[in-house]
């Protein structure tokens, strides 16, 4: 039986993508949405309809209790999961003197809580099976901060940190933790951002596509990485070196 890969956050833009890339290497694929989105029965009929048999389920990646729900019942659906990826997120910029604690506290609830409620309840099945991937969505904000979101940098650079220490934890039972630093990505999170302008910070002239990292993910997530744990991996266009 294939292994399961799990995604929070797989109908967003960089998630759907990684869906798609992680579907392609064979894996069963399990997204999670927020619940009451009304757009999964739409999202899942057209995925099925390019081909992809992916499953959802409710999961607010904030509240550790749903986590736990979530995965309870993705186990005895489809399997224990074998590759998780901690993708969902959010921003609320802001500079910190107008930044309210609500605005604080939710992006730190979304981007960083989200990777202890998820992590922690699959971990453990990893470590027993010896095998595993954790690949955490991270940012370039949070490895260098940026103007207007303190509360997302922190969040970013978080899990940076908790990627490095895990990794250390985890690696003798064969479950790697790896992060991935995306620069611009074209995807709904960006789609207030004036590219023309921004672009012209990036070597490379352009917004990434949520392909080009959903390559690097999926990369991660295959045997190939098998020798790689506690990495940042930048994928920012040269935007930060
Ligand atoms: P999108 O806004 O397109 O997708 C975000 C996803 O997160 C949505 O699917 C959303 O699900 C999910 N999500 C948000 N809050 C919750 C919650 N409480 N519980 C469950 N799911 C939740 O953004 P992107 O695809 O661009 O972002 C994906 C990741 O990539 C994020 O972690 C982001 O920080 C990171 N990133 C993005 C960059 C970019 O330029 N786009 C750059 C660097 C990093 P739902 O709609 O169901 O709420």
């Amino acid at each position: 039986m294939s292994r399961v890969a799990l995604v929070t956050g797989g109908m967003g833009g960089l998630g759907e993508a990684v869906c798609i890339k992680l579907a392609a290497l064979g894996f069963r694929v399990v997204t999670t949405y927020s619940p009451g989105n009304e757009k999964v029965k739409d999202w899942l009929q057209g995925m099925h309809n390019l081909g992809y048999g992916f499953k959802a389920y409710p999961c607010d990646v904030t509240d550790f209790e749903s986590a736990r729900e979530c995965i309870e019942i993705v186990t005895k659906d489809v399997g224990p999961v074998d590759v998780l990826v901690n993708n969902a997120g959010i921003t609320r910029d802001m500079t910190f003197k107008k930044m309210t604690k609500a605005d604080w506290d939710a992006v730190i609830h979304t981007n960083l809580d989200s990777v202890f409620n998820m992590t922690k309840q699959v971990l453990d099945g990893m470590t027993e099976r010896r095998w595993g991937r954790i690949i955490n969505v991270g940012s370039v904000n949070g490895q260098k901060g940026a103007f207007g979101q303190t509360n997302y940098s922190a969040a970013k650079a978080g899990i940076i940190g908790a990627t490095k220490a895990l990794a250390q934890e985890v690696g003798r039972k064969g479950v790697t933790a790896n992060a991935v630093a995306p620069g611009f990505i074209t995807t709904d999170m960006t789609g207030d951002l004036d590219e023309a302008s921004l672009k012209q910070m990036i070597p490379l002239n352009r917004f990434g596509k949520p392909e080009e990292v959903a390559y690097l993910v999926s990369f991660l997530a295959s045997e190939k990485s098998s020798y790689i744990t506690g990495e940042v991996i930048s994928i920012n266009g040269g935007l930060y070196t």
